[in-house]
């Protein structure tokens, strides 16, 4: 059977062995347009508002099944590799169908958690986090803690909210998803142009620490860039620069229920 909606599985440091799933249209379509984003530039910049209206066919119902018969030792079936999912308004019915058929499949250990990650520009809409809070797994996109590094790091379409609109409607998410998994996922990234400061400022640290104490996720992952980014002045942090922010953020968010690690 050609594939239209599944790719991998692949081993994920984050997820185990994660089998992606992708309901957007080929051009790159989100409400971000990062400047590390490993998928290349974003050719349509939308307002977070925007619906790429591609409801499930039966083939997906099939392709799903038989992806998960082939692989009975998945982790995770995981919504949002290739930009931003919760732009497709029939998320909720895709959740729905690859529910009903885990429930028909004889797992080697546990079943696999259905996952979502998100960049978060969306979840300030109810409608959105309601079809969202059902996954049993939520990665959060925030990289920034104000506005200045959100609109140089994230480059967001005009229509995206504030980053406090941002942090408190994930506070609102994570009070949703208290008995999900909920993980926060951050960014972090150097510029070698002089004239472009990048995310990993002592300010942008700080207030991302003091979000992430609001927001008390179950953890809060930080990386950095590991393939190809979209603009040629980035480049990953280092290993020694990823433990230092661990350091920082543990000392700011001051709470041992949240884990925070670094890949
Ligand atoms: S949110 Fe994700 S897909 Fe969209 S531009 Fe940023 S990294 Fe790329």
């Amino acid at each position: 059977m050609p594939r239209e909606y599944t790719y991998g599985p692949f081993q994920s440091r984050r997820l185990g062995l994660s089998l992606g799933i992708d309901i957007l249209t080929k051009k790159k379509t989100c409400t971000y347009d990062c400047v590390y984003c490993e998928i290349g530039s974003t050719l349509l910049l939308v307002p977070p508002t925007y619906e790429i209206k591609n409801p499930p066919t039966s083939h997906y119902r099939n392709e799903i099944k038989e992806m998960m018969r082939l692989f009975p030792n998945l982790d995770s079936i995981t919504f949002g590799y290739n930009g931003e999912p919760t732009l497709n308004p029939y998320l909720g019915d895709y959740y729905r169908i690859t529910s009903e058929e885990r429930k028909d499949v004889k797992w080697n250990e546990k079943k696999p958690y259905i996952s979502l990650f998100t960049n978060s520009s969306t979840v300030y809409l109810e409608e959105i986090r309601d079809r969202i809070k059902v996954f049993d797994y939520v990665l959060a996109k925030l990289d920034v803690g104000n506005d200045k590094d959100f609109i140089k790091t994230n480059r967001p379409h005009e229509k995206v909210p504030s980053i406090n609109i941002i942090i408190e409607s994930l506070i609102k998410l994570r009070s949703l998803m208290s008995h999900k998994k909920f993980d926060i996922q951050c960014l972090i990234y150097n510029s070698y142009r002089k004239d472009f400061n990048s995310n990993n400022n002592e300010k942008n640290i700080i207030n991302l620490g003091n979000a992430i104490k609001k927001i008390k996720p179950d953890a809060v992952q930080i990386y950095s860039i590991a393939r190809i980014p979209s603009e040629y002045f980035v480049y990953a942090i280092r290993e020694q620069q990823k433990k230092s922010i661990v350091k920082t953020l543990k000392e700011i968010v001051n709470n041992e229920a949240i884990e925070i690690n670094y890949y």
